[in-house]
């Protein structure tokens, strides 16, 4: 059984963040290796999976009446065996797989891949986050995010990333990071899939020695994960904690938006020159406005002028 390391869980929401969604199928790409071999874990992911019990044999392939059994959803199944079956007109390659050991059985790799995730939790979040319910689910949240911060900020001012920042530049850094991110993740999308499809099937949170595009996505997921907490600790910090609620709420909705805005601009090649404008746009705007350059005598917060302290009021 593969090895999980316990820092895998703890940085999955952040991760799950960034690859949450991805253009293409991941599975078997077109004229590539597979990915996966012997002793290989999977988890079935699908309702179900009909395993044939008997050999697939050459000339002769699956007799209608040949004895099969079914496993079930949350199965864990390691790959016991490969082999290819070239008469086959279905799919040539036949997988056998082992949920223990007497539960043993056969089925085309297509089938297989329809209905079983690696068995990594890294995988099955981007597994999850490439179901179609799902990233709909995200995005209607999203939206009502929005519109309900809108109503509100109608009402009564709040604070928001790059527009009306707190005088911390972590938050402004943070939405450049992710930016970045989400440009070079549909970078790998579209001019290295397999790559992808290599992390996918073999994740891994060690940026060090992978394809150039891949060691600095990792980079920056871990960037990304340390401008959030020192974001938090700044919001904290600079407002009351109403406030600092809806400017945290605002933030991740801002990011949304980034990510959707990027990710598209990106697939016609404008996402580059879009994210250095962006970048110098954003740099200016903190530079010019939201630097502190004063601190709160009573409470300490950082301040862009001398008017009242947005945490104490004072
Ligand atoms: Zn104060």
């Amino acid at each position: 059984m593969k090895k999980f390391f316990t820092f895998h869980y703890s940085l999955l929401p952040f991760l799950l963040l960034i690859v949450s969604c991805k253009p293409s199928p991941v599975g078997e790409i077109e004229g590539t290796e597979r990915m996966w071999d012997v002793d290989y874990n999977f988890v079935l992911s699908g309702d179900s999976l009909v395993l044939q019990e008997d050999r697939p044999m050459h000339l002769q392939i699956v007799p209608d009446e040949a004895d099969s059994f079914v496993v079930y959803k949350n199965d864990h199944l390691v790959v016991a065996q490969i082999e290819v079956i070239p008469e086959d007109s279905i799919d040539s390659v036949w997988v056998k797989v082992a949920r223990d050991q007497l539960t043993q059985g056969w089925v085309h790799e297509s089938a297989l891949m329809e209905a079983v995730v690696p068995d990594d939790p890294i995988s099955q979040g981007i597994h999850l986050f490439s179901d179609s319910h799902v990233i709909a689910a995200v995005a209607l949240f999203m939206v009502a995010l929005v519109a309900w911060l809108v109503r509100r900020g109608l009402k009564r001012r709040f604070h928001i990333v790059h527009i009306d920042d707190i005088a911390s530049p972590y938050p402004m850094l943070l939405c450049l990071c992710f930016a970045a991110a989400t440009v070079l993740y549909t970078s790998i999308q579209i001019f290295v899939p397999q790559v992808w499809a290599e992390f996918y099937f073999n994740p891994t949170l060690n940026p060090f020695g992978q394809p150039t595009l891949l060691c600095l996505f990792l980079a920056l997921a871990w960037v990304i994960v340390i401008l959030t907490i020192a974001s938090l600790d700044d919001i904290r910090r600079s407002l009351t904690a109403t406030e600092a609620v809806l400017y945290t709420l605002s933030l991740l909705a801002f990011l949304a938006v980034i990510y959707i805005f990027f990710s598209i601009t990106t697939q016609y090649l404008l996402g580059y020159f879009l994210w250095m404008a962006y970048a110098a746009i954003a740099v200016w705007q903190y530079w010019r406005r939201h630097r502190p350059r004063y601190r709160c005598a009573h409470c300490g917060a950082p301040l862009h002028d001398r008017s009242s302290c947005p945490k104490c009021g004072l």
